[in-house]
């Protein structure tokens, strides 16, 4: 008796049959190709992806919106991972940074990287830019009209990460990620939020190599921060 034939049988008698998609060869067929297209969809995603970091990337090393253009070695664009959920987000290249072309790289960024791995990531894992792409002259703070010059590259680095949450890395980037003028003892102890995305801030580095006593304050940060990422 052919499957049809059989098939006709039981529902005459009113016995229900299931019958597996992927049992017809023409379904496998279809199920196969829609596979195929999604997964082309993936790739036209990832493409899509890794063209807009290489042409944000290019944009901003041959970026002269500023004058911090005259005297960098190069510029910095960030580094990490283009999926992570948590973003860094320092003020400026210093010496170290500007002669490497890549972000955190001098003691400050030893230190971070013992801060990333203190909430049980790698460096590898977050995503770490600045604020500023060039490093200021003598790593004096950053000007105004500089930090406005640079805002539509993190705003576009944001963008393409979409971490689940922002670190804003010391003072400067705490006061301009957040447009405010208060200081960083006010500012810090509490999640804002940037776009919607939580926003903790950390000591910075290079300050707590100078004040150990703050490292307290630091770990109590760094809570603060995971607790939040734990609640997104
Ligand atoms: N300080 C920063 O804020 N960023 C760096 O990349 C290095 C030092």
């Amino acid at each position: 008796m052919d499957n049809s034939t059989r098939l006709q049988y039981l529902e005459a008698i009113g016995i229900d049959v299931w019958v597996s998609r992927k049992k017809s060869s023409e379904n496998i067929l279809d199920s196969f190709e829609t596979d195929l297209q999604e997964n082309e969809t993936i790739i036209n995603g990832l493409d899509l992806v890794e063209e807009n970091w290489s042409a944000l990337e290019k944009e901003v090393s041959e970026c002269e919106k500023c004058t911090l253009c005259n005297t960098r070695t190069q510029t910095v664009f960030g580094s990490g991972s283009f999926n992570a959920d948590w973003m860094f987000i320092g003020e400026a290249p210093g010496q170290n940074e500007d002669l490497e072309g890549k972000s955190f790289v001098g003691q400050a960024g030893k230190l971070l990287t013992e801060m990333i791995r203190a909430i049980g990531l790698q460096r590898e894992d977050v995503y770490i830019a600045n604020i500023l792409k060039c490093r200021p002259p003598s790593n004096r703070d950053p000007k105004s009209d500089e930090i406005k010059s640079c805002q539509a590259y993190l705003q576009r680095q944001i963008e393409l990460v979409k971490p689940k949450i922002i670190l804003a890395v010391g003072r400067i980037s705490a006061q301009t990620l957040l447009d405010s003028n208060k200081s960083l003892s006010k500012l810090r102890g509490k999640t804002h939020q940037l776009n919607d995305i939580p926003l903790v801030i950390v000591y910075h580095p290079a300050y707590l190599l100078r004040s150990l006593l703050e490292k307290r304050k630091a770990w109590q940060d760094l809570q603060l921060a995971i607790k939040t990422y734990q609640n997104v």
